[in-house]
């Protein structure tokens, strides 16, 4: 583990606590028929997606990729973050130099 990496990780870590938290806290309310648990699962939808977000976004400033073609590094943008299809240590990604779309190796910033 490279220490540009750990941002990213706490971030990952600190998501899937907070989701495994609303989750609990709807499974105890749900039975309990707790008044306002429209309000619960609101938050909750809201910590999924906002925290998925943070998380793509700390991924899109953390790796960058090497186009096999024209050898260049390439940072992924918002959408190719949330939508590229990955491999297992790369994705598959336009060049912006060369505009060819690979499988490009993925490496620390
Ligand atoms: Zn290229």
């Amino acid at each position: 583990m490279n220490k540009k990496e750990l941002p990213l990780i706490i971030a990952t870590i600190t998501y899937l606590i907070l989701l495994v938290m609303c989750l609990l806290m709807l499974f105890i309310c749900i039975p309990l028929e707790v008044t306002g648990i429209e309000y619960l699962i609101i938050i909750f939808m809201a910590v999924l997606i906002i925290g998925y977000l943070v998380v793509a976004l700390i991924r899109m400033n953390t790796y960058v990729y090497k186009c096999p073609h024209c050898e260049s590094f390439n940072r992924m943008n918002f959408i190719e973050v949330l939508f590229s299809k990955r491999g297992n240590n790369e994705r598959k990604l336009k060049c912006k130099t060369c505009k060819l779309t690979q499988y490009m190796e993925r490496y620390l910033k």
